[in-house]
């Protein structure tokens, strides 16, 4: 989406694109904008915004280069871009889940790639708990406390969610032992599995929706 301002110097309609998702939190947001700063000098023209999620009450700032026509986004956030596999459905269900995952990922963009498995290991926990809270309510309190191998073996009945949840577990469980198991099985695979694993994640939530659907 684009904000509109103005430039700061021609006072002229000024489009800068702002992200609708937040780099925090990976909710739907519109961002509010706290301040606007900028600094020109010989050919420099450079415009900075502090943006403001509505949502987890983070801010961050997007620079913006007006030198040549068009605004162009510079840096904004390096904060990794939500992978489309996290979808604002997942969010909802599991927020702390989703923002787990997106850290682990950048982490790994970020070059600590020590932090990702262990990282993924807590998402993968959380996406299963809130998922099946959410799909079971009356069992929530329950299942949050379960062990994440218990709750694989006695609440999932979904022969690929079980086969993705536990291919996933078992790796992710790896990365976080001093002696590893699956060596061959690298942070690679277990990036792909849980790809999958979101996958069938949304499918089941979509399932959910629309058995309500049928029933109303
Ligand atoms: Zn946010």
């Amino acid at each position: 989406m684009n904000l509109i301002t103005k430039h700061p110097l021609y006072k002229t309609r000024l489009a800068l694109p702002v992200p609708n998702i937040c780099p925090f939190c990976n909710h739907d947001i519109v961002p509010s904008v706290q301040n606007e700063s900028h600094y020109f000098q010989d050919n420099v023209a450079l415009m900075y915004l502090s943006l403001f999620c509505p949502a987890c009450k983070n801010a961050w700032v997007n620079k913006y280069d007006l030198s040549w026509g068009e605004p162009q986004l510079v840096s904004a956030n390096k904060r990794f871009k939500r992978p489309e596999e996290i979808t604002s459905n997942i969010v909802k269900v599991s927020p702390v889940g989703t923002e787990t995952l997106t850290q682990a990922l950048q982490a790994e963009q970020d070059g600590y790639d020590q932090l990702v498995g262990i990282g993924i290991r807590k998402a993968i926990e959380f996406l299963l708990k809130d998922f099946y809270s959410f799909k079971l309510p009356d069992d929530s309190s329950k299942i949050k406390r379960m062990y994440l191998g218990d709750l694989i073996n006695t609440y999932i009945t979904d022969k690929d969610l079980y086969t993705l949840a536990k291919a996933t577990t078992w790796l992710a469980n790896d990365e976080t032992h001093y002696v590893r198991k699956h060596t061959d099985k690298d942070l690679q695979t277990l990036k792909r599995f849980t790809k999958g694993l979101l996958k069938n994640i949304e499918y089941q939530i979509a399932l959910l929706d629309a058995r309500d659907f049928l029933n109303h």
